[in-house]
This record gives C-alpha cells, sequence and structure tokens, in this order.
C-alpha cells in the first residue's frame, strides 16, 4: 500500500519563510498527483517534505499507516527523480541503474534481472552499454527513471523531470510517464509549473499559491469549474477572459454590466447572485475563449449575450484561430473556426455561451457561480 495523508503540514525556514501553509491531502495508492503553480509556491518544498530532504515544521505526514515525520530519506521507500538527472558520467547505462542496488548488496543476478526489466520498460535495451555522454536528452532521462524504477519504490517523487528537454522531447516523454504510470502500477507525485503537463498527466492536481493549497480535483474539473480566480486564471491556454461587471438583480432577472453592454444571465446562474446579495455590486465575469462564438445565427439568436470588440491580433494555428479583441477596456480572445472572415482591425460582434460563464466575488476572489 503506498497511499500518502498529508495533515497540516508547514513549513518554516530557519530564516522564518514560510513556505508551505496548512497543507491537507490525502493521496490514494496509484494516483498520480501533480504539483503545479507559479515559481516559489511551494511545490518543490512540500515534495522534498515528502522525501525526507526538508525537515517538517508542522503537522503529519504518513506514508500508508505509518507516521514518516522523521525517518531518514533512504527507509521511506520512495525514489525521486529530478530535473538535474545527475548521471555518473564514467559509468555506463547498466552501471548507472545498477549501482544503487549493488550499494544496497542486492545479488549479482538479481541487479541484472531488474535492471534488464527497467530497461525493457523504458526502452533501453540497446542503450545498456553507452556512456550518458552518448545520449540524447531524453535518453539520459529515461535513465534517470530506470535508475528510480529499479528501486521499486512504492512512491515515485518527480520534480520537473521535463524540463531540460526540447518541447518536442518533453511531450514525447509526457507521454512515455503516463504510459510507465500504468505499468509499474505505482503512486507518483509529480512537480511542474506547466499546466499542461499537469493537465495531461495528473490524475488529480493540487494547484498551490503562496504556499497555500487553492484547489484539488481533477483536471476537468479545475477546468470547468475553478474555486476561485487564481486557478481560473492560471489553468487554461489561452487565458480565461475576465471582465468587471456590476450586478443588476431585477426580480428574478439578474444582468451583469460591463461599460455599455449588458448581459443577460441565464437562469441556471441567477441564484447564487440574487442569494448572496450582489445587487449592485462589482463582481469579475469569466468566460473561457472557446466559449466566445463569431457565428451569426447565435448573435442573432441570443441578443443579451452579444459583446462587441476591435480585433487587435488574429493568430490562426491550423485547425483553430485565436482572435484577440477589446471590449469595454477588457482584453478578450475568442477561439473560432478557421473559416471565420474576421481579420486584425475588424469590428467584429461576440456571442457569449452564457450557460458557460463564471462569476466571482471581485473582493474574496472566490467563485459566486
Ligand atoms: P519553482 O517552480 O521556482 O521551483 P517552487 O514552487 O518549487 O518554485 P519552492 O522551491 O518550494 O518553490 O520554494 C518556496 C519558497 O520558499 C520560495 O519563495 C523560496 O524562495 C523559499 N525557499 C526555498 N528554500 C528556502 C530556504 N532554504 N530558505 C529560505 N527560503 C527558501
Amino acid at each position: 500500500m503506498a497511499s500518502l495523508s498529508l495533515q497540516h503540514i508547514n513549513k518554516t525556514y530557519p530564516n522564518g519563510f514560510e513556505a508551505v501553509k496548512d497543507f491537507n491531502l490525502e493521496i490514494e495508492d496509484k494516483e498520480f498527483i501533480i504539483f503545479v503553480g507559479p515559481s516559489g509556491c511551494g511545490k518543490s518544498t512540500t515534495l522534498r517534505m515528502i522525501a525526507g530532504l526538508e525537515e517538517i515544521s508542522g503537522g503529519t505526514l504518513k506514508i500508508g499507516d505509518k507516521v514518516v515525520n522523521d525517518v531518514e530519506p533512504k527507509d521511506r521507500d520512495i525514489a525521486m527523480v529530478f530535473q538535474n538527472y545527475a548521471l555518473y558520467p564514467h559509468m555506463t547505462v547498466y552501471d548507472n541503474m545498477a549501482f544503487g542496488l549493488k550499494l544496497r548488496k542486492v545479488p549479482k543476478d538479481q541487479i541484472d534481472k531488474m535492471v534488464k526489466e527497467a530497461a525493457r520498460i523504458l526502452d533501453l535495451e540497446k542503450l545498456l552499454d553507452r556512456k550518458p555522454k552518448a545520449l540524447s536528452g531524453g535518453q539520459r532521462q529515461r535513465v534517470a527513471m530506470g535508475r528510480a524504477i529499479v528501486r521499486e519504490p512504492k512512491v515515485f517523487l518527480m520534480d520537473e523531470p521535463l524540463s531540460n528537454l526540447d518541447a518536442k522531447l518533453r511531450v514525447q516523454m509526457r507521454t512515455e510517464i503516463s504510459k510507465l504510470h500504468e505499468r509499474l502500477g505505482a503512486t507518483i507525485i509529480y512537480v511542474t509549473h506547466d499546466q499542461t503537463e499537469a493537465m495531461t498527466l495528473g490524475t488529480r492536481i493540487v494547484v498551490m499559491k503562496d504556499g497555500i493549497v487553492q484547489q484539488v480535483d481533477t483536471p476537468q474539473n479545475l477546468y470547468n469549474a475553478p474555486k476561485n480566480l487564481f486557478v481560473a486564471g492560471f489553468i487554461g491556454s489561452p487565458q480565461m477572459n475576465m471582465m468587471d461587471a456590476v450586478c443588476h438583480v431585477k426580480g428574478s432577472e439578474v444582468e451583469l454590466v460591463v461599460g455599455g453592454t449588458t448581459i443577460a444571465l441565464p437562469a441556471s446562474k441567477r441564484k447564487p447572485l440574487i442569494d448572496g446579495g450582489y445587487d449592485g455590486k462589482t463582481v469579475v465575469m469569466g468566460i473561457r475563449p472557446e466559449h466566445v462564438y463569431d457565428d451569426e445565427a447565435r448573435i442573432q439568436a441570443f441578443p443579451g449575450s452579444v459583446i462587441e470588440g476591435k480585433i487587435t491580433v488574429y493568430e490562426l494555428l491550423g485547425a483553430e484561430v485565436y482572435l484577440y479583441f477589446d471590449t469595454e477596456g477588457f482584453p478578450m480572445t475568442a477561439r473560432v473556426n478557421p473559416r471565420t472572415t474576421a481579420r486584425t482591425g475588424d469590428v467584429v460582434k461576440f456571442s457569449l455561451d452564457l450557460e458557460k460563464i463564471h462569476v466571482f466575488d471581485k473582493e474574496t476572489e472566490q467563485v459566486i457561480t
């Protein structure tokens, strides 16, 4: 069993800096958990506390049923893969992978079996006699993974393992790691600041900011139902469009007014704004670029959903087009069909899919609906 439990985990560095504040998380066996967030938010610190490389200032860390706060790293049954994979340059791939096992005095024939099995999983069988300098970046990264795999740990900790690779290789290795997770059936905790990596790899994602967990959820829920403005802005590319709007409650109807534009909210979105007493208050309206349409039929059919803007940038990405424009002083992006005739400089009407609108409290930054 390789479940993990982090209860009220805190980290205060000797200089008094609080890097992690009241971190709570239950990780189930075989989960692929991602810690994501901007630089300095405390991802690596949390991972290093789990590894035992950093002292825990407060709270309880359990691996399985055992409290491991004071257990030595080597006795925690975990393996860590860093961004700097630090292979021994004078050793072959085989010896790099076998090294840890030799230190632990594992019998030679068993070492041979374990290394060959890891090489098979990672497709390194033909490279076992090479030295690291004769390998590509991706191959080196796989050797580093191999070194972790041969130890057969219950938990893998990975700190930005792909950040030294070029874009193409990163995408390739991402798929490899996904497959690896399935093959190994191990629990993986993976740190990244790259939200695409987080969204594609994780079974659950922990979004952090300033040492505080913002939301823990599946990739889909994070995308569709962000709990606050930070998560809404951090997950998704291009970013969710956000604009300040004044809320007007008129009986059972609710309008959001952005400058001179009035958006009539559908019935499904009204109640929390009415019940929450938001009449007359400024809120933040959010909508993802793929829910901003430029097609005429929608614009005609839903007049209460229409905004207008002047296109500042037209970006063709092959299968889709991003139209960047301004509405009432707020920068917006629409992700539309390449058949669009809109071009830079045009003044264009757009229809918002109002069922997909998010509304946030401007003060607390928490989602209202
Ligand atoms: P990055 O993506 O840049 O690696 P991160 O989210 O992994 O960032 P951490 O490395 O966990 O962030 O650092 C969290 C905060 O703690 C940062 O503000 C960092 O400056 C601070 N920090 C890290 N190590 C120490 C230390 N030894 N003493 C004091 N502060 C530290």
